[in-house]
């Protein structure tokens, strides 16, 4: 073994590729170029003030030592409160942690959990980090491939097919990244119905973007539609996107009071409790009525709109409207095979958004990344100008493509 030994267990890790594009920009604007990056998985709203406050308020009235594991007490109480109130779930203060952001809580809650070889079931398109943090666990990720002509949404007969003996875990996303796919309570209730032959599966609900919806679209979150399997459900949230506050690091889960003991454990051993600052805005924002919120989701449908104009008017992409979060997830399948002007034939997604950052100077993530090639996403939840700038490259630089010759 040499002194530069990395573990075993990270041959199975890739960095974020959502970390690598972000790093990829950098080194372009470094390098004098200007670069538009539609690969950024947050808002570009800033915190809402009363929120922003709250944690300064926490700073100067010294709430600034260590808490409670698990997050405060008071933390606790807003966070069942808008669970009750938003959810119609109830959890005591043992069944609810808070975390430094909702996926150090996926990490902790797979890590506490998952045996060597156990499986662990992903709809894709997933979001990045899930197999990632599967694998970190040492368990096995199970992909389960979803099409866009279903909403991008997993079938029940899918998910009878994926389950085995071994299964753990099966995850659900909604809304999703990167689909904004939104299951209604019908289609979690023709789930839960064939997880319940399977006692010893928990479920994961990652709602994370759940107040970002459009056209008025219902949530349910699965612990809510399933009250049979919600004591085996692990609902996780946070403030990161509901709040603009990606940066403060907040997130929370509830579930069974076994499993939040046991990821208390894994947090009391590794980072201790969240930021103290953050608990204290986290709740504030949890607490006080979301006033900005109707007027960030009318901005962001008009944003929604313009990339899907734009696309429409691309030859070789198209895409749905998503039902929720701030990413279209396009279909770029007619670029694959094009010709670029210097000649290099466009091989599959990855190429082509690695082509289109080098010729327009914006930056998407290709469906790889997310277990579904042949697609791009972009993220809109950028400013109105830098958008429709980006829109315009975008399709200026696909239109120079041109088709194989035969
Ligand atoms: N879950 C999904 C689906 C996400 O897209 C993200 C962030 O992009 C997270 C969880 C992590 O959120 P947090 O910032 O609370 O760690």
């Amino acid at each position: 073994m040499n002194n530069n030994h990395i573990a075993r267990r990270m041959q199975q890790v890739r960095p974020s590729p959502t970390a690598a594009i972000s790093d990829r920009v950098r080194e372009l604007e470094a390098a004098g170029r200007r670069v538009i990056n539609l690969g950024e998985g947050e808002l570009d709203f800033a915190t809402p003030q009363p929120i922003a406050y709250a944690g300064i308020a926490a700073i100067i009235g010294e709430q600034t030592k260590y808490t409670a594991v698990a997050g405060t007490a008071s933390l606790k109480t807003a966070i069942a409160q808008k669970f009750l109130r938003d959810n119609q779930l109830t959890f005591t203060h043992s069944e609810i942690i808070a975390g430094s952001g909702a996926k150090q809580l996926i990490f902790n809650a797979l890590l506490a959990t998952v045996d060597p070889g156990q499986q662990v079931i992903i709809p894709a398109p997933y979001w990045v980090s899930y197999p990632d943090m599967v694998a970190i666990a040492e368990g096995e990720p199970v992909i389960v491939p979803c099409h866009e002509a279903h909403g991008w949404k997993l079938q029940p007969d899918d998910l009878a097919k994926a389950l085995t003996p071994q299964t753990r875990w099966l995850i659900l996303n909604s809304p999703g990244n990167p689909t904004g796919a939104l299951y209604s309570m019908d289609e979690l209730r023709a789930l839960a119905e064939v997880l319940s032959d399977w006692p010893n599966v928990m479920i994961m609900a990652d709602d994370i973007y759940e107040p970002l919806r459009y056209g008025g679209a219902a949530f349910t979150t699965f612990a809510a539609a399933a009250p049979e399997l919600a004591g085996r459900t692990l609902t996780i949230n946070g403030v990161s996107k509901s709040h603009a506050m990606t940066g403060w690091r907040l997130g929370y889960a509830a579930g069974p009071a076994w499993l939040i003991a046991a990821m208390q454990v894994l947090q009391s051993q590794s980072t201790s409790n969240p930021s103290s600052i953050s608990q204290a805005a986290a709740e504030a924002a949890l607490v006080q009525p979301p006033t900005f919120l109707a007027g960030w989701i009318d901005k962001l449908e008009q944003r929604q709109q313009r990339v899907l104009t734009m696309i429409a008017e691309i030859d070789g992409m198209s895409a749905r409207a998503p039902e929720g979060a701030f990413y279209v997830f396009a279909n770029c399948q007619g670029l694959i095979g094009r010709v670029t002007p210097a000649g290099d034939v466009l091989e599959d997604d990855r190429a082509v958004a690695a082509w289109l950052l080098a010729e327009s100077g914006v930056a998407v993530l290709h469906g790889s990344a997310f277990g579904t090639p042949g697609y791009l996403r972009i993220a809109y939840a950028i400013n109105d100008a830098v958008l429709d700038e980006a829109c315009l490259k975008l399709a200026a630089a696909a239109a120079t493509l041109r088709q194989a010759e035969k």
